[in-house]
């Protein structure tokens, strides 16, 4: 009998991988709370909750019991003239969490769709009050999503090169890293004088592909500010930081300015099932509402609000604000803060930081090409029974809520093996 990764050779084109260089990639079998077993049983801790997305443990009884039993009700339906408990309950129960000002949901698929959703959303908002806005801003380094409005507000040139010449019209700006960022709010002006921006958006606080790089709360509200009054729409792009990663339900909830348009995905639905939900103020809702059809917001996928992903998020926001798990998070983030003050000032560590859940060091670890230090750190996490998966040279922690004490020491324990082979 071949092996999953055998079998995987023959047919699977797998996604961010150069498949000539890449390593063997590894069967697995099961998950279950905070660990993947691979095909022979060895269980690995998820240290970074698949990509943000099981943040309530794998496979919890509590949210595929609820799901298991919708499936029995209702599979699937058209979003389009008809709607469902599930919708329905889930609008009820999210918009009193999100920042105050949210007041209706866009059902899409995913991070990348829910921030096309909102790119589209703010241009025609412009368009349809008759204005024609026609450029958008985003920091430099952002990352939000694959799809071509997503890629081109992102920042990341490895995933961006090939398409740069299919971009629409972005100016980037960097992130403020002082609680009174004078230069860049001059730039702004600036910008804002000669251009007809029509959105930003940015990932508040921690930006995550760009490798958890923070940047300071005050300061982004400085920008949000200043844009709000030229009438640019805020997009906070929250498919990471959302549903407590920063320590808040929404980074958002840190910030005095609050966005216009919020994308929502990942840990939405607990790991369980891909959807999405762009929400946005009534101001912008209101834009698009009239008697003239062409007002409306003709965007829509075919699984729009799927009833069971829509039960898994319902399932996963009780979870949430649940007492168990927000005393995990809290447990989370004072372990992280003794963590990180034992291995500051350590050799191999540049720097380190951390927000709420989030915890990251980047190491002084030069590689050949990019990715051969995640791919040989990745073999020794994993050795260890711990499945983290740096970003370049940086190591970032974003395990399930549900983690035990002992479970993030065995994080812990595997980096700081990894920074004495790296000092030896
Ligand atoms: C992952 C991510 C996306 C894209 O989400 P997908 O579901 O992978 O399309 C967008 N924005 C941010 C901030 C993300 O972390």
């Amino acid at each position: 009998m071949k092996s999953l990764s055998q079998r995987d050779r023959n047919y699977i084109w797998h996604p961010l991988t150069q498949h000539k260089t890449h390593p063997e990639v590894i069967g697995i079998r099961k998950a279950e709370g905070v660990y993947l077993y691979d095909e022979e049983g060895k269980g690995y801790i998820d240290g970074i909750s698949s990509w943000y997305t099981a943040v309530y443990g794998h496979c919890n009884p509590f949210i595929t019991g609820r799901v298991a039993r919708q499936m029995e009700q209702l599979d699937q339906v058209v979003f389009s003239g008809f709607t469902h408990e599930p919708a329905v309950s889930l609008s009820e129960k999210l918009i009193p969490l999100l920042p105050g000002n949210q007041a209706r949901l866009f059902f899409s698929d995913n991070g990348s769709t829910a921030v096309e959703v909102a790119i589209k959303m703010a241009l025609q908002y412009h368009f349809n009050r008759g204005e024609r806005r026609k450029v958008l801003l985003a920091f430099e380094e952002g990352f939000h999503g694959d799809t071509f409005g997503a890629m081109s507000v992102s920042g990341l040139s490895v995933y961006n090169g090939p398409f740069a010449d299919f971009s629409l019209e972005v100016r980037r700006i960097p992130v403020p890293d002082q609680e009174e960022p004078t230069a860049l709010l001059t730039r702004l002006e600036e910008l804002l004088e000669t251009e007809s921006v029509a959105a930003f958006v940015y990932e508040p606080l921690v930006q995550g592909a760009a490798a958890m790089k923070m940047h300071n709360a005050r300061g982004l509200d400085r920008v949000l500010g200043c844009l709000r009054e030229k009438g640019v729409l805020l997009v906070a792009d929250e498919v990471m930081t959302g549903f407590g990663k920063t320590g808040t339900h929404f980074a958002s909830g840190q910030l005095k300015t609050q966005p216009d348009i919020l994308c929502l995905s990942k840990a939405l639905t607990a790991g369980l099932l891909p959807m999405a939900v762009t929400s946005c103020t009534a101001a912008v809702f209101d834009a698009f509402y009239g008697d003239d059809l062409s007002l409306g917001f003709f965007h829509g996928h075919t699984y729009t609000a799927n009833p069971l992903a829509c039960t898994a998020a319902l399932a996963g926001l009780e979870l949430l604000v649940s007492e168990p798990i927000q005393e995990g998070i809290r447990r989370i983030m004072h372990s992280h803060g003794e963590f990180l003050r034992r291995v500051d000032g350590h050799p191999a560590v540049r720097a380190s930081r951390q927000c709420g859940v989030i915890l990251a060091l980047d190491l002084d670890a030069p590689g050949p090409r990019y990715g051969a230090f995640r791919d040989r750190a990745m073999r020794f996490f994993m050795e260890r029974g711990v499945y983290l998966r740096p970003l370049g040279n940086t190591v970032y922690v974003l395990p399930p809520y549900v983690i035990r004490r002992e479970e993030l020491q065995k994080i812990y324990g595997a980096i700081e093996a990894l920074l004495e082979q790296l000092k030896a």
